[in-house]
């Protein structure tokens, strides 16, 4: 069945997974094929400096374009591709394709940060430290215009932590997604190479309704900036919720409000034209309704 994304403006299918087992087996058998046929697109959403305004960077998400299902979400098909072995194949081509846009925007002149997202499982992965370097390698692109995003949960496996030297060393930053909804190890994350601290937005939904939301960010923040660690908040919807974080002291923020995951191209214009952080209804052409 497809349905319409939360206001994001395409249709993004979603078998109900629990259920529809086949339909898990059929999406896996899709996935195979996905990447060779050019099906997998990064969209990217900016992060936006609390104090100036300006962008500072991307965050790359996954799509799918299945050919006869229209767009899938990466909730969907990243579980699939853990699941069924593709992780490995589908993380490789999101680097490259990182790395080959961040090229792309070097050579027009924009020096662009991006984030990519990385699971547990792929953290575990030998020779990713490797990979990285190679791909940065083959694209001339500095280590430090790529930032990782992992979620906390990770910091409680031994196996995937020793891959955080290899790539702070690397000089790849270091980023914890979904920040105060999982299990942290707060010791372990006062010593690791890690800068910025994503805070998930189910923490601030309500914040402008709820004392218990603005101490825990504000919490957050705080800690974060004593630690040294830069605060974003992410997935920031209204004017409400990002002027109560830009009192809070966040430094980043990311959301609907300001602009949502785009292709590469609307990107560049969006940055370079200086649109202004207010887009809100954006809908990229392809998957136009
Ligand atoms: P995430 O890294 O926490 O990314 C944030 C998600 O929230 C994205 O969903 C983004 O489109 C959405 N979002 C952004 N702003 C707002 C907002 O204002 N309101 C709401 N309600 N949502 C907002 P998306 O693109 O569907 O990605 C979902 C998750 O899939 C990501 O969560 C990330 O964990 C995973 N993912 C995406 N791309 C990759 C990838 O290349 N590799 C891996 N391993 N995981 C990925
Ligand atoms: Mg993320
Ligand atoms: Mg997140
Ligand atoms: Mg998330």
């Amino acid at each position: 069945a497809a349905k319409r994304a939360g206001g994001s403006g395409f249709a993004i299918f979603e078998p109900s997974m629990e259920q529809d087992s086949r339909a898990q087996l059929e999406l896996q058998h899709d996935l195979r094929g996905a990447i060779e046929r050019g099906e997998l697109v990064l969209y990217y959403q900016p992060k936006i400096d609390g104090r100036s305004g300006q962008i500072t960077g991307v965050e790359a998400l996954v799509r799918w374009q299945h050919s006869s299902k229209g767009v899938i979400s990466p909730a969907v098909f990243i579980p699939i591709a853990e699941r069924f072995g593709l992780i490995g194949a589908l993380g490789q081509w999101v680097i490259d394709e990182a790395c080959r846009q961040l090229r792309v925007w070097l050579d027009q002149g924009l020096r662009m940060r991006v984030s990519i997202n990385m699971s547990a499982h792929q953290l575990r992965q030998e020779n990713l430290v490797q990979r990285i370097r190679r791909s940065l390698h083959a694209h001339t692109v500095d280590p430090a215009l790529l930032t990782i995003e992992i979620i906390e949960s990770v910091l409680m496996e031994d196996e995937a932590v020793r891959a955080f030297a290899g790539l702070a060393q690397l000089g790849v930053s270091l980023s914890i997604d979904d920040f105060g909804i999982g299990y942290c190890n707060f010791a372990l994350l006062r010593k690791l190479p890690v800068t910025q601290l994503k805070v998930d937005r189910s923490l601030f939904t309500d914040i402008q309704h709820s004392s218990d939301a603005l101490a825990v960010v504000d919490a957050i923040v705080k800690m974060a900036h004593a630690l040294g660690l830069r605060v974003v908040a992410e997935g920031v919807e209204t004017d409400a919720q990002r002027d109560m974080l830009l009192a809070l002291r966040c430094d980043e923020l990311q959301g609907y409000l300001f602009a949502k995951p785009m292709s590469a191209e609307r990107l560049t214009l969006w940055a370079m034209g200086d649109e202004g952080v207010h887009i809100t209804d954006f809908r990229p052409s392809i998957y136009a309704a």
